[in-house]
């Protein structure tokens, strides 16, 4: 394996002046998106330069460490597609894959493609501005790198912008601060430690039960309970790995041509109450998300939305013993799914150990972070430790932390003051030959990542074909276009019941950020990209 050290040191001496060469491309992240963009591109012959603020390949699964921390689908669809002696050669051996050999897993895809000498890694990318005269994007970095390239795509990831602790007193606190999304990269030991744990999404849900077995005594904060599925996490057996393999084909084929790759009820199945009732019985077979989108319409129809809430309802009053306690953990105030669930092993079973408490921010909010611990409206939680799950600035914050402009010098933040706004989730208007990898308006965080990864790097290939085979100088989304898609991701959303919840999705865990359903929801996404790009791009213009 080339020194990651060594392979940034070299690629820095080859850009780093202001003299070099314009490159074709400059790729910012080495997550799953960034990874194979800058394979796609070396495999066409074009020059291109990867940034990664982290200190290796891996994205989020690089920083976040934390106990417990896994893939919430299962590991073998948690792999890219593209090629089959990658896929032949690595064998996942858990069902749900810990953070540990996912990021074992984008290490033997960096070494297998060799990919490191395309990065600079410990590099941070401060800004990127569009030359108009000379139709390049400047890239500075906070290393001083100077780099200018034709095309630049942002693969910065949907949740890489977390949450610090940003608590009134958080700077007061004398213990130890984990933020669950940067956690160091030595092992944490909570023997002997008293512990609050801010936030109960899958961060913290993941890691308390892990936490709860080592500290002394846990307090969970909880503002919003939320729905969780058992795991039921397992060794993968040979068997499950070959028939899997024996169905890759076909699951490609689904994928490439735009079809749910894995069987989901039709869109005008309406299940019995008998079948229904079965359905979301199967949320607590182990397959956690695969099973609840089994569940016809889950985040359109009340009635199987409802039935399938009240399955989890149920189950969390026969797992947790106490049932006042029970009922503070219960989520009733947005429907199932529309925050994202989380996969869990242990969590409302954690609760019946007495070394852990929840305690319920509805009712008795945080006022503070005092030196000494967390005090809410009633009391003062001395502890030792504070665990920070507060989550993300969710699919923008990457992109919005960096000075991004676009023609006439536009700020990215100045076009999105009300809210991301793209063609397709994969060029915003006035921002020349800039891509977004699974960027706001496509389907991304709802879907597979690593397989959206892959069909947004190969269209943006075509696209990127397509301008050097025209020999334009840039392509660009037009304002026209990225409006009519702007309203049609929201259509689309106000279809379901998804506006019903306060979620990252929306916007709405971040103060201040703007309020807007950013996944795209609908259907039929990657045939509708196919067709644009076939058609020779409607929607965008040609400049020359
Ligand atoms: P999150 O789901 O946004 O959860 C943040 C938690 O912090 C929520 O419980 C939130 O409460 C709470 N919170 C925020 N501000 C607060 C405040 N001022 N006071 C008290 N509580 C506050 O973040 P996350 O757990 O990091 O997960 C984010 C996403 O990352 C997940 O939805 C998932 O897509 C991904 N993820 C996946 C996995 C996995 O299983 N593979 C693991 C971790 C993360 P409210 O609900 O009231 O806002």
């Amino acid at each position: 394996m080339a020194s990651v050290t060594t392979a940034s040191a070299a690629a820095r001496e080859a850009v780093r002046t202001p003299a070099h060469a314009p490159l074709d491309a400059v790729v910012v992240g080495a997550g799953f998106g960034g990874l194979y963009m800058v394979h796609r591109l070396r495999q066409a012959g074009l020059s291109v330069q990867g940034i990664e603020a982290a200190g290796d390949v891996g994205g989020t699964w690089w920083w976040n460490r934390y106990p417990g921390a896994r893939c919430d689908i299962p590991s073998l669809l948690y792999s890219y597609t593209f090629s089959d002696d990658l896929q032949a050669e690595w064998r996942w051996t858990e069902k749900y894959a810990t953070q540990p050999e996912i990021l074992a897993y984008a290490r033997h895809v960096a070494d297998r493609f060799d990919l490191r000498p395309s990065f600079l890694f410990e590099t941070r990318v401060v800004s990127a501005i569009f030359d108009e005269d000379a139709k390049l994007w400047r890239v500075t970095t906070d290393k001083g790198d100077q780099i200018t390239a034709r095309f630049c795509v942002m693969a910065t990831g949907c949740l890489s912008a977390p949450r610090g602790l940003d608590l009134p007193g958080a700077e007061t606190f004398q213990g130890r601060t984990l933020v669950t999304g940067l956690w160091p990269h030595e092992p944490v030991d909570f023997t002997g430690k008293r512990v609050a744990v801010l936030g109960t999404g899958s961060s913290a849900v993941q890691s308390t039960p892990l936490i709860a077995e080592q500290a002394d005594q846990v307090y969970v904060f909880q503002r919003t309970p939320n729905y969780s599925l058992p795991a039921l996490n397992a060794p993968l057996t040979d068997e499950e790995v070959a028939g899997f393999r024996a169905n890759f084909p076909m699951y490609v084929e689904l994928l490439r041509s735009g079809q749910p790759p894995l069987p989901i009820p039709p869109a005008d199945y309406v299940p019995s109450d008998e079948e229904l009732n079965a359905l979301v019985a199967q949320l607590w077979n182990g397959w956690g998300l695969i099973s609840a989108v089994q569940i016809p319409n889950i985040v359109r129809d009340e009635r199987c939305n409802q039935a399938a809430g009240d399955f989890v309802r149920a189950r969390i009053a026969e797992t947790v013993k106490d049932p006042a306690l029970a009922e503070k953990l219960t989520p009733r105030d947005f429907p199932i799914m529309t925050k994202r669930a989380c996969v869990d092993t242990g969590y409302y079973e954690t609760f019946n150990r007495d070394n852990v408490e929840l305690v319920d921010l509805r009712e008795t909010p945080i006022e503070a972070i005092t030196p000494t611990g967390v005090r809410t409206s009633q009391r003062e939680y001395a502890v030792d430790v504070i665990v920070s799950a507060l989550g993300f600035d969710a699919m923008t914050g990457a992109l919005l932390r960096m000075d991004i402009r676009g023609r006439d010098g536009r700020p990215l933040a100045e076009a999105w003051a009300e809210g991301p706004k793209t063609y397709l989730g994969l060029a915003v208007a006035g921002f020349p030959n800039l891509f977004t990898v699974t960027g706001p308006g496509s389907p991304s965080v709802l879907t597979n990542v690593l397989t959206a990864c892959e069909q947004h790097v190969d269209w943006i290939m075509d696209a990127i074909a397509h301008v050097r085979s025209t020999n334009a100088a840039t392509l660009e989304a037009t304002a026209d276009a990225q409006e009519d898609w702007v309203a049609h991701v929201n259509d689309e959303a106000d279809k379901t019941l998804f506006p019903r919840a306060a979620s990252w999705y929306m916007g709405a865990n971040i103060p201040g950020k703007p309020r807007m359903f950013m996944p795209y929801v609908g259907e039929g996404y990657k045939i509708h990209c196919d067709k644009v790009a076939a058609e020779g791009y409607p929607g965008f213009a040609l400049g020359s």
